[in-house]
């Protein structure tokens, strides 16, 4: 287990179960375990990366991939075209898991601002 390994790490490993919606060589979709609205899924980069203030031009290529990604899996699930991504960068902005994420929250409208 490298210092910047986490429960998401541990999921990308099949160390811990958990609800894959999609999965590629790049990224892994799996549902959040407290969902916030009735779809909720996250989509992380299989190389750990902590935050996305952390991410090198480098991870343009992947951040790219994600965000399309993202809008595939929302159609994909049943959003339609309403659905709302956050990335919570930091702990004060709410950020709990230390691999970056995507939160893909659908199914419900939203309010704003987001709070
Ligand atoms: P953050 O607060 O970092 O933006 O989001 C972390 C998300 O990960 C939370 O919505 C939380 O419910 C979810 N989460 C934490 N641990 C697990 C887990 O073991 N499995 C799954 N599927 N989701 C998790």
């Amino acid at each position: 287990m490298s210092d910047n390994d986490t429960i998401f790490g541990r999921i990308i490993r099949r160390e811990i179960p958990a609800d894959i919606v999609y999965e590629d060589e790049l990224c892994l979709a799996f549902r959040d375990v407290n969902p916030q609205a009735p779809i909720h899924i996250l989509i992380v980069p299989k190389q750990p990366v902590a935050k996305l203030s952390d991410c090198l031009p480098e991870h343009r290529g992947v951040l790219g991939h994600m965000l399309l990604k993202a809008a595939e899996i929302a159609r994909q699930e049943g959003c339609g075209e309403a659905f709302r991504l956050v990335i919570n960068n930091g702990e004060e902005a709410g950020q709990s898991v230390f691999h970056l994420h995507i939160h893909i929250l659908g199914g419900r409208p939203f309010g704003w601002p987001p709070g």
